[in-house]
C-alpha cells in the first residue's frame, strides 16, 4: 500500500501496546527488586507499607472525570496508595501513567468503556496485573498528576490543547433515541431499547489507503459505502449510527476505536477495500481478530495497522485478558459470517465475487474496540475489474445494502 507515511507514523502500533507492557513491567521488577526477601516480619510491614505492590492487587474501586473550563480532571479511586510511573511512548506519541500491580474493578472497567471516562483519557487493564491511563500528546497541553492519601486517588488534570486533531463526528439524529439515562447509573442497569453501531470508514484525510491502478482511493470508497449504509441504518428506530469520520479527514487508529469504546457502541464496523501485488486476485474477506492463520490475513493486518509484518500481532496474546472477552469473540465472528454471507448471496448473480471468507488477524481497531467488531475488506482495488466496480455507484450501493442485511440478520438473532 502506498501509505507509507501512514506506514512510519503509526509504525509498530501493536508493538507501542506491548512495549507498554513492557515498560510497566520493567518498572514493577524494578520495584521487585528493592524488596529484601529477609526483612523480619515488622520491618516487612512498614516496608509493604510503602511498597504496596507485594501486596495483593490495588483495586481501581471508582473512575470520575470532571470537566471545567480550567480543563478535564479524571479520578481514579483507589483502595491503597499505588505506585505511578509515567513514561513516554512513540508511535503513537503518548504519555502512560502507570499503575503496576493494580486491577480495574467491575465498576472501573464498565466506567472505562462506556463514555464516563472521557477524551483524551484511555484507560485500560494494560495487563492482568497492571493498569495505565494513556493520553495523546496531541491531546492535551498541561498535564498534572498526583495522588492524594485520605482516601487514597490518583488525580491527573489535563488542559485540552487549543488545535484539537479533528474529533469523529457524532451522527445527530433528528429523533433522539428513547430515554437513555446517560449519567449516574453504571452501564449494566441500562436498558437499552437500541443499538448503537459505529461505522468506520478507514482511512481518509493525509491517508488515502490503497490505491488502484486508475489511482482510485481506498478512503474516497470507503466513505461512500459508510455513508450508504449509514443512510440505510439510521432509518430504522431500533438502531443509532454513529461514524468516526463522516468526510475527508484524518483520523488516528486509536481515536476510531476510542471513539467507538466512549460512546458505548454495541458493534463496530470498519470498512476497507484490499489490496494485492497481483492485480489478479479479486473478492471478499471479512475479518474478526485473532492471530492471522496464515500470511496473507497477516499481510492485510499489517497493511491496515501502517505496521511492519515482523512485528504485526507481536505481542497481541498478552493484551487480550481485558478487552477480549469470550462473548466478544463469538459475537465478532457471528456478525463476521452474517456479513460476509449476505455479500455473497446478495451479490452473487449480479457480480463475480469470490468468497475469500471470514478471516482472523491482529487489526488495531478489532483489538481496541470493546465490543463484537469486524473489517470488511469488500474488494480489491488492485485488481482491474473490481476497481472500476468500485468507482460505480451501484455496486458502492449493493456493498452497503448487503453489509446492511447482514447486520440485520446478525442483530435479528441477537435481539
Ligand atoms: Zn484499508
Amino acid at each position: 500500500m502506498s501509505a507509507r507515511p501512514l506506514r512510519l507514523f503509526l509504525s509498530c502500533v501493536i508493538l507501542v501496546f506491548s512495549a507498554d507492557t513492557l515498560l510497566i513491567q520493567t518498572a514493577w521488577s524494578g520495584t521487585q527488586d528493592h524488596r529484601h526477601p529477609k526483612l523480619s516480619p515488622s520491618s516487612q510491614k512498614s516496608r509493604m507499607k510503602g511498597k504496596p505492590a507485594s501486596l495483593a492487587p490495588i483495586n481501581v474501586i471508582n473512575l470520575r472525570a470532571t470537566s471545567s473550563s480550567r480543563g478535564t480532571r479524571l479520578v481514579l479511586d483507589l483502595d491503597r496508595q499505588p505506585e505511578v510511573t509515567e513514561q513516554q511512548a512513540e508511535n503513537p506519541r503518548r504519555v502512560i501513567i502507570a499503575l503496576p500491580n493494580t486491577s480495574l474493578s467491575q465498576t472501573a472497567r464498565a466506567k472505562a468503556t462506556d463514555g464516563t471516562v472521557p477524551p483524551p483519557f484511555v484507560v485500560t487493564q494494560i495487563t492482568p496485573h497492571a493498569v495505565a491511563v494513556s493520553l495523546l500528546t496531541t491531546s492535551f497541553q498541561t498535564l498534572n498528576q498526583f495522588t492524594l492519601s485520605d482516601p487514597p486517588r490518583l488525580v491527573i488534570d489535563v488542559m485540552p490543547s487549543l488545535g484539537q486533531s479533528p474529533s469523529p463526528i457524532e451522527e445527530t439524529q433528528t429523533t433522539p433515541p428513547r430515554a437513555d439515562p446517560v449519567g449516574t447509573q453504571p452501564t449494566q442497569a441500562r436498558a437499552k431499547s437500541y443499538t448503537t453501531i459505529v461505522i468506520d470508514p478507514g482511512h481518509g484525510g493525509k491517508d488515502p489507503g490503497a490505491l488502484g491502478l486508475r489511482r482510485t482511493a481506498e478512503k474516497d470508497i470507503t466513505l461512500k459505502v459508510a455513508l450508504r449504509l449509514k443512510e440505510l441504518l439510521r432509518k430504522r428506530p431500533d438502531v443509532r449510527v454513529l461514524m468516526t469520520r463522516d468526510r475527508d479527514v484524518y483520523l488516528e487508529l486509536e481515536e476510531r476505536a476510542q471513539f467507538a469504546n466512549s460512546h458505548g457502541a454495541d458493534l463496530f464496523v470498519s470498512i476497507h477495500v484490499n489490496s494485492h501485488p497481483s492485480r489478479v486476485v479479486k473478492g471478499l474477506e471479512v475479518y474478526h481478530f485473532g492471530e492471522a492463520k496464515d500470511q496473507r490475513a497477516l499481510e492485510v493486518a499489517a497493511r491496515e495497522n501502517g505496521t511492519p509484518i515482523s512485528s504485526t500481532g507481536v505481542g497481541w496474546e498478552y493484551l487480550v485478558a481485558d478487552l477480549l472477552t469470550t462473548k466478544k469473540i463469538e459475537a465478532s465472528l457471528e456478525l463476521a459470517w452474517n456479513a460476509k454471507e449476505a455479500i455473497v448471496t446478495q451479490m452473487n448473480g449480479r457480480y463475480d465475487v469470490t468468497d475469500h471468507g471470514v478471516k482472523t488477524a491482529p487489526f488495531y481497531v478489532l483489538r481496541f474496540t470493546s465490543m463484537p467488531s469486524i473489517l470488511a475488506e469488500v474488494a480489491f482495488i488492485s485488481n482491474p475489474d473490481e476497481e472500476a466496480l468500485l468507482r460505480n455507484p451501484t455496486f458502492v450501493n449493493d456493498v452497503a445494502q448487503s453489509l446492511y442485511q447482514g447486520i440485520l440478520s446478525f442483530l435479528g438473532n441477537n435481539k
